[in-house]
């Protein structure tokens, strides 16, 4: 009896490993492509699209295997969302106000001035309805986007000189993206967006006079500091997210399962690169009042900064007219936030107020 008991497993294990072995056989491999904004060092924003990779191949045992390929090598840092389109590349990591003159809608999913912080903001996306107004815009491009690593509360920029007043403000030259590209310019401000490699080269030979990147982590080892030693604190990007980019139909071809590894390699490496950034401005804060005297800390005098809400406030009114979609994003936005807001203000900022060490 136990003889027989024995034969019939061996039996049914060589069944099992004969299967075993002619389902890996017929084991598809996918092998992606991913085109990131950022240049092939720039911690942390690299970081995410390469955890994320790296996190999906040993989840799926090597059945999706993702490449990523940096800035200088595809030459188009701010062509991510037409090249993911277009399908020269599965996926791509940038940032969605990038594209704001393309599509309106993709506005507002990376950060608004004086709008959401970043803990506010990931509630929206996965529990306040953000994530399902994003994947609306982008259906029309044919593509998913997911929340792709947040900086945190950014600083407001570097400057030559210091900004005593509005009129300070008039005529100079900014890097600045996004929304609060747009305020500044009502504020007399010429603005522009420069790829990251240029940022340094264009304030150091006066293409432009000031500009805004993240936040110690990333500014300091640009060194901007050494020709813009003032820097201001933040108002324009109180919570940036970047964004994961997949075309939809090369997503669609996926198996289930692989599907389930990317979309939480994804959100996984996303909060990642929120504690890294966290813990580089830590660490480069520290440091700059020590290493780099010359660097003067400033905020923006209260007549700028009343100027500035102002200005967000008629802007945002004329740039939903005739944009209904825009409008229903910016209202659920504003909604979210003022309820988050009441708990932020009751949680974390009193809790602050008074542990400030
Ligand atoms: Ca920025």
């Amino acid at each position: 009896m136990m003889f027989g008991k024995t034969t019939k497993f061996l039996v049914a294990a060589t069944v099992i490993a004969g299967l075993t072995t002619a389902a890996l056989a017929k084991e598809k491999v996918y092998k992606w492509k991913l085109a990131t904004t950022w240049g092939p060092t720039l911690s942390p924003f690299i970081d995410a699209p390469k955890n994320m990779a790296k996190m999906v191949e040993e989840m799926s045992n090597g059945r999706l295997l993702i490449r990523v390929d940096a800035s200088n090598k595809h030459k188009a840092a701010f062509g991510i969302l037409d090249m993911v389109k277009g399908g020269q590349y599965d996926m791509g990591h940038s940032a969605s106000y990038y594209w704001k003159g393309k599509d309106i809608n993709t506005l507002p999913f990376t950060t608004m001035p004086f709008g959401m912080t970043a803990p506010e903001q990931y509630a929206w996306f996965y529990y306040g309805g953000g994530l399902d107004l994003m994947q609306k815009v982008y259906k029309k491009h044919k593509v998913l986007s997911f929340p792709g690593g947040n900086t945190g509360n950014q600083m407001g920029g570097w400057f030559r000189k210091e900004i005593k007043s509005l009129d300070d403000l008039k005529g100079l030259k900014m890097r600045i993206p996004g929304f609060a590209g747009e305020i500044m310019n009502k504020l007399g401000m010429t603005v522009t967006n420069i790829p990251s490699g240029e940022l340094y080269t264009s304030l150091e030979r006066g293409t432009i006079d000031a500009l805004e990147w993240v936040g110690p982590g990333m500014d300091i080892k640009m060194g901007f500091h050494k020709v813009a030693p003032y820097y201001y604190t933040g108002w324009h990007e109180p919570g940036t997210e970047l964004q994961f980019l997949v075309n939809q139909r090369k997503f669609n071809k996926l198996p289930d399962d692989l599907k389930a590894i990317l979309v939480t390699a994804i959100r996984v490496s996303a909060y990642d690169m929120y504690a890294q950034n966290y813990a580089m401005s830590a660490n480069a804060w520290a440091k700059m009042g020590k290493d780099y005297p010359n660097i003067k800390v400033k905020t923006f005098p209260k007549e700028v900064m009343d100027a500035m809400k102002r200005t967000n406030k008629e802007l945002l009114v004329e740039k939903t007219k005739g944009q209904p979609l825009l409008k229903e994003i910016l209202d659920s936005q504003s909604a979210f936030q003022k309820k988050a807001r009441e708990w932020t203000k009751m949680s974390d900022y009193l809790y602050l107020k008074d542990n400030l060490e």
